[in-house]
Order: C-alpha cells, then sequence, then structure tokens
C-alpha cells in the first residue's frame, strides 16, 4: 500500500510578492543648496538618488575655493542618496574652447556646459538601469542657462528631452516622464524661481537641513580676471591642455608676442607650484642672487625676449631700482644660464603687456 498523496506544504515564503522596485534617479550635485533640496525632496518620496558630482579643471569640484563645487561628502546626506564623483576632462576642456552656444558674461559657457553634464548623467543613468535625471535648477536663477527658452534646447542638445525633472521649479514647467508615469508625485514638487533664496531656506528648514552652504556664483569661468586669461589663452591657441588651464589659475600674467607668454609667481607658494607645472618645453626663469619671484615662459622666443623676460623677473625682485641682477634661466632639461639685467624703475613699463 502506498502511501497516501499529500499536498506539499506551502513555503512560507511563497505569498510574499517582491516588494515593488523603488524609483531611481540620478541627480547633478554641486553640493549647494538647490541641488541638494533637489535630491532630498525626492529621496523623501522614496525614490533612490543616485548623485552625480563633476569635477572640472575650472574649480567645479570638491576642495576647491571659490568655485561652485562645494564638497558633498561633507554634506548631511539622506540615507536614499549615494554620491559618486566623475571627471570631465580634456573633452570638457575642448568644449569650453569652443562652445556651440557661445560665452556668457566671461568665459562661461552655460549652456554646452549643462548640455554636457546632462548627456553624462545620462549615460550613467543608462548604464545603471535609473529612470530619471533631476537637477536643482531654478527657473529664473541664472541667466543664461535657467531661463525657460533654454531649459528645453539644452535638454534637446543633450538628447534627454523629458527626462529632466527639477523639482524646485516643477510645478512651473511642463510635467516629465517620471511625472506622467507616476514615479514621481509632482503635489510634493516646488514652484520655486528666481534669485532669491527664501524659500529654499524655509524648504531646508522643513526637510531638517541643519546647515547649508553660501550660494557660490557660478565656476571659475564666471570670474572676471580669469576670464581675461582664459579668453587671452583662447586667442593665441587652437587648443589647451589641462596644464594651459592650472597656469591660468596663479601668477601674473604677460602676453610678450602672439606666440610667447609669462607667468611670474606671486609667493613662495605660487613659485613652487609654477615649477611643478612646468613642462618639457617650457622655460624657467629665477633671481640668481636676490629673492624674487620665479617665472615660467611658454613659447618660442628670442635673446631680446629672454632679456625682456628677465627684466620682468628683475622688476619684482627685491634688488633695489637700476641695481643689477643676474637672472638665471633655462628648460628643463638643458643646462641653465645667466642674464644680468638692470632693475627697471617701475613696473608699470610692463602694464601694457599684462594680462589681468
Ligand atoms: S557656471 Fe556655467 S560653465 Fe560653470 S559649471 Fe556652472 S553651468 Fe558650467
Amino acid at each position: 500500500m502506498s502511501a497516501p498523496e499529500t499536498e506539499p506544504e506551502p513555503s512560507p515564503h511563497a505569498a510574499e510578492a517582491a516588494p515593488p522596485r523603488r524609483p531611481v534617479a540620478v541627480s547633478l550635485m554641486s553640493g549647494g543648496l538647490d541641488s541638494q533640496l533637489a535630491a532630498r525632496l525626492l529621496a523623501e518620496q522614496g525614490v533612490d538618488v543616485r548623485a552625480l558630482t563633476f569635477m572640472t579643471s575650472f574649480g567645479c569640484g570638491p576642495g576647491e575655493g571659490g568655485a561652485c563645487g562645494h564638497d558633498p561628502a561633507k554634506l548631511p546626506m539622506h540615507p536614499s542618496i549615494k554620491i559618486k564623483l566623475a571627471h570631465l576632462g580634456q573633452e570638457y576642456i575642448d568644449m569650453v574652447m569652443h562652445p556651440k552656444h557661445g560665452y556668457g558674461k566671461n568665459a562661461n559657457p552655460c549652456i554646452d556646459c549643462r548640455a554636457m553634464m546632462l548627456r553624462w548623467a545620462d549615460e550613467y543613468r543608462e548604464a545603471i538601469g535609473a529612470d530619471f535625471l533631476i537637477t536643482g535648477e531654478v527657473l529664473g536663477q541664472r541667466p543664461m542657462s535657467q531661463r525657460r527658452g533654454v531649459m528645453p534646447r539644452i535638454e534637446e542638445e543633450a538628447g534627454v528631452e523629458g527626462r529632466v525633472l527639477r523639482p524646485l521649479s516643477a510645478k512651473l514647467l511642463p510635467p516629465t516622464d517620471a511625472e506622467k508615469q507616476g514615479l514621481v508625485d509632482r503635489d510634493k514638487l516646488c514652484a520655486i524661481s528666481g534669485r532669491s533664496r527664501k524659500k529654499q531656506i524655509k524648504l531646508a528648514k522643513e526637510l531638517g537641513l541643519k546647515k547649508w552652504p553660501s550660494p557660490a556664483g557660478g565656476c571659475l569661468l564666471t570670474d572676471p580676471s580669469f576670464g581675461r586669461r582664459f579668453h587671452d589663452l583662447r586667442k593665441h591657441q587652437e587648443r589647451a591642455t589641462v596644464t594651459d588651464i592650472d597656469f591660468l589659475k596663479i601668477g601674473r600674467h604677460f602676453r610678450l608676442t602672439p606666440q610667447l607668454k609669462v607667468v611670474l609667481g606671486r609667493d613662495l607658494r605660487e613659485c613652487e607650484h609654477l615649477e611643478a607645472l612646468r613642462e618639457e618645453q617650457d622655460w624657467l626663469f629665477h633671481p640668481a642672487e636676490h629673492s624674487g619671484p620665479t617665472a615660467v615662459s611658454r613659447g618660442s622666443m628670442d635673446d631680446a625676449q629672454i632679456e625682456q623676460i628677465a627684466e620682468l623677473v628683475a622688476v619684482y625682485s627685491k634688488a633695489a631700482a637700476g641695481e643689477a641682477v643676474p637672472v638665471s634661466y633655462g628648460p628643463e632639461a638643458g643646462p641653465e644660464k645667466t642674464v644680468v639685467v638692470k632693475k627697471p624703475a617701475s613696473r608699470g613699463l610692463f602694464a601694457a603687456l599684462a594680462v589681468v
């Protein structure tokens, strides 16, 4: 007699359906208040946020003073927000040298920059299987890239139409795909516009943020003095390298000829930095006996120009006006030579050559 057939015991897990997948958004995170709030608003709605912080050679990165980038690693984050750093290298510099949509007030190509960042963020979104993008942009806050008519153009340029949710201004903008698909509750988003931060600060308090960074005006490309140096470089070079850009960040700059540029350190730290940045083709100049600046020249020069650079070094040295100042110079690989020049009476003689 065979044993009676019995129904197998149901597994205790069989009735448990897989939990619904949480929506995932990729956020552009500068670390400033607006991008934090945008990510927080979504995290509060149950969206997992993968925040991307872009670093560029123009001060948009953690640890860079005076830049648009605040260090997001130092910010108190919601558990649903994870941060990733991404470096935009030569491709970003190439874009800044030749932006399709031109520059803002200084050397900031904000439209092309936003389009590139959104395109990169969207590639990352696709790679990790996320659903949509979010930014901390506020309608009307920035004159170049945050205008109503420009935002759709940037999305089109980046190929991300309908996928960019701007939680702080969402109610003032057409619904995005994420809202239409019900991944996000539009009613819980904001209708903030303009340059005032009052509403953001109120929202920050409501969301329990205890402190937030002070507003930053943008990356180094929005700085007028850096902008002038950058445009001088652009006028004389078709292409720029990371080192070319690093040189623009320090020292006193002089354009001697279209092919010849000189940078003088303003203090010991800058002199050491210049020396470290120097590449094979650059020549170094420094006073042989007096205390004074190190200079780096980039570009072809003749004997008269070598003397002119030595005078520049002498005029910023501690020697007395009219005193003979030996200045050593040479390429990295070759032996140093020395030229003796008289310290000019005034720095004003070089004013016309300065890129300030
Ligand atoms: S200020 Fe403009 S150019 Fe600079 S990072 Fe922001 S969007 Fe880009």
